[in-house]
């Protein structure tokens, strides 16, 4: 559509009007950054507004402290809300769910789920970010019998086929799986009172148990770790002396398979470098808050 031909009166009208809208959202933003407004006001006052109206989602979204750009565009994502969309531009439904879903996510941490294929390396970047203050990491239970170096409580919570059955029983498992011949399976209590602490959560689970972290939790971020290549991963994987090799081989075949999955996660994270790694992960993650630890 040809613009329409202005007088050079209403052309500087026009831009002084463009100014100070601009100026208006730089400023409504400045007050959501502060905790003056919240994200709900400002969309309840784009019904009045046209300077607001206009404002992006995703500018607004990541004015708020504790959401940054990655975290915004990951849930419009989620909301199957386009990265360009307007305020006056979200549906109904679509506000709610997004007002609904960063109530959630604000007062509560992050539920982080790194997979991949087994011998990626989750462990070791999951060793790394259990240092860091801001992050919990799950110990899982398992039935499989612990390798020499491992501790019960610190690596796993080594369980019994019967004490796994009555967890299940219980329902005390947010997710489990069977991996190569073994029950795995994350424990609910832990999990939960950690992100009701404000703590983020990390989960290092296989491929079918973050499957069912995402069909129960919408709000969870879910990050498959990738080999730098599939020989890489090959030679991780045959280099176990703690595996038998039947074991190397189903775990091989098993990889292969997991592989395909990479699709259906929010993020593909290259193991090439586990600081890197951490790195990005911690990004996915910027509420940093100060924990309080499960347990309070
Ligand atoms: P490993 O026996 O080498 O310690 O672990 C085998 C696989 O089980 C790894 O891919 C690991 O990520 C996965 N795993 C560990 N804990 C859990 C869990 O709680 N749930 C699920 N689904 N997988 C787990």
């Amino acid at each position: 559509m040809r613009p329409p031909d202005l007088t050079p009166d209403e052309r500087a009208a026009a831009l002084r009007s463009a100014t100070q809208a601009r100026q208006l959202r730089a400023e409504v933003k400045g007050k959501v950054k502060n905790g003056e407004i919240s994200i709900a006001q400002v969309i309840d006052m784009a019904h009045r507004d046209k300077a607001i109206a206009k404002m992006r989602v995703v500018e607004l979204l990541e004015s708020q402290n504790g959401v940054g750009k990655v975290r915004a565009l990951t849930l419009m994502d989620r909301l199957k809300i386009s990265h360009s969309r307007r305020i006056q531009g979200l549906g109904v439904h679509q506000r709610v769910e997004l007002l609904r879903a960063l109530n959630s996510t604000s007062a509560r941490g992050i539920l982080l789920v790194l997979s991949g294929p087994g011998g990626v390396g989750k462990s070791t970047v999951a060793a790394q970010l259990r240092r860091r203050s801001n992050f919990w990491v799950s110990v899982s239970a398992t039935t499989r019998a612990p390798r020499v170096s491992e501790q019960n409580g610190v690596d796993y919570f080594f369980l019994t086929e019967e004490e796994f059955d009555e967890r299940v029983a219980n329902n005390e498992f947010l997710e489990w799986a069977i991996f190569a011949g073994a029950r795995y399976g994350t424990l609910r209590d832990g999990v939960e009172r950690a992100l009701a602490a404000g703590m983020n959560v990390l989960l290092e689970i296989e491929i079918e148990g973050a499957r069912q972290v995402r069909a129960h939790s919408k709000d969870a971020v879910l990050v498959f770790l990738a080999p730098p290549s599939w020989q890489e991963l090959v030679a991780r994987l045959e280099g176990r002396g703690s595996d038998s090799a039947e074991r190397r081989a189903q775990r091989l075949a098993l990889a292969e398979r997991e592989m395909q999955s990479a699709a259906e996660f929010d993020h593909v994270i290259v193991n090439d470098q586990v600081e890197g790694v951490v790195e990005a992960l911690v990004l996915l993650t910027p509420n940093q808050k100060v924990p309080r630890g499960p347990s309070n």
